[in-house]
């Protein structure tokens, strides 16, 4: 079969590799479609650890090939997305519930062999039912979206809140339908770029500002902005300095603040302390997706939460190491990869 493999940093290319063989716990996958992450960029460029020679992609679905001896509960056939993350199960904070704080997380994709290629072998306590009528690329949007539903979770949205997400690529856009859902009746995109902006409109925010044109503090929190005084919840999926920065100001007194974007290692900005005890700010980090796999996979197969208009190019596994190399063109949402 062929993989992308990530043969040291660097250095990323489809290989014929043998086709793994499930052992007794595990399925074997065919890969249906893989999203090409930001973090796979991470990986190749050496900005985020990996364990190379390894086979990439961490947002895959596909259909079940075989099945290891003590698998129950997945036949052949059967349509799965994998959640990645593995933790050991045993440590301080697996014990405590906190699987994404395990000390061992190992994941597919990362640190052993992913769904960039044929096939993927996947342990079946990592995976999770999709319907055998989904549109087989819709899969691929499981694992980001149960990386927005954990910040969703820990933001406690009620109904009729009002949420600031910064940042319009995939998780932006995820996050706002989620907000949706949560009972956000006020949901503010902030992102520069237009086309993303409309999406946003499209899938449920209620309003958008372009922080290139204005300045998004002001026009959201300020005086006469959109919400004067700031949001209950504001969210940051940018990953940017600049938008971390804007954060803790557009929230409202009381409110909370998540930090879904992943800033640059070692990059720091100025918070105002007495600003964040005064108005009794939460500021909390949201790292990817503890028990939230499930839940993402329902929302999915429903169609709660809409994924087609996220797709803005599919690849061959041969295009791949390409699309992974090159940051998303102007007005791309997510690339997959299509291995067939
Ligand atoms: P992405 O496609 O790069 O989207 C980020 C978007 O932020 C960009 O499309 C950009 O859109 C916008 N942006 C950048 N700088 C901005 C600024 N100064 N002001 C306003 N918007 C700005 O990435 P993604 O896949 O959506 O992921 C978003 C972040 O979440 C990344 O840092 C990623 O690593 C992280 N992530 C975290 C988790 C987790 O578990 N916490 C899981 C998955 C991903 P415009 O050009 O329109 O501004
Ligand atoms: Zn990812």
């Amino acid at each position: 079969m062929r993989a992308l493999r990530l043969e040291s940093v660097g250095n990323l290319f489809v290989r014929e590799v043998e086709k793994p063989a499930p052992g007794p716990e595990d399925l074997l996958v065919r890969v249906e479609a893989c999203g090409i992450c930001g973090t796979d960029r991470h990986l190749l460029l050496g900005e985020f650890p990996s364990k190379p020679p390894v086979t990439i992609g961490h947002e895959f679905a596909g259909i079940v090939e075989a099945v290891g001896s003590d698998v129950t509960g997945f036949r052949i056939g059967d349509r799965i997305t994998g959640d990645p993350n593995i933790s050991c199960g045993r440590c301080p904070q697996c014990m405590a519930g906190r699987v994404n704080l395990c000390r061992a997380l190992e994941a597919i994709g990362i640190h052993r062999d992913g769904g960039m290629a044929d096939y993927v072998r996947v342990p079946q306590k990592q995976a999770f039912l999709l319907p055998s009528d989904l549109d087989p690329l819709h899969g691929a949007f499981c694992e980001p979206l149960a990386c927005c539903l954990h910040g969703i979770d820990l933001a406690e949205i009620k109904a009729g809140a009002s949420v600031v997400i910064l940042g319009g690529g995939v998780i932006g856009l995820l996050t706002v339908q989620l907000a949706r859902l949560a009972g956000a009746t006020r949901v503010v995109l902030s992102t520069r770029q237009e086309s993303k902006r409309r999406l946003a409109e499209a899938l449920g925010a209620t309003d958008t500002v372009d922080p290139s044109a204005t300045d998004a503090v002001e026009a959201i929190a300020g005086p006469s902005g959109l919400l004067p005084g700031g949001a209950d919840v504001v969210i940051e999926c940018a990953g940017a300095p600049e938008t971390m920065r804007q954060a803790p100001p557009l929230a409202k007194a009381g409110g909370t603040v998540v930090i879904l974007g992943v800033m640059p290692q070692g990059a720091r900005i100025e918070i105002e302390p007495f600003d964040i005890l005064f108005r009794e700010l939460r500021l909390l980090g949201s790292f990817v997706n503890p028990f939230t796999h499930r839940r993402a996979a329902d929302l999915i197969a429903s169609g709660a939460i809409k994924v087609a208009d996220l797709i803005s190019r599919t690849v061959t596994l041969d295009a791949a190491a390409a699309a992974v190399r090159n940051p998303a063109r102007s007005g791309e949402v997510r690339v997959l990869v299509i291995p067939d």
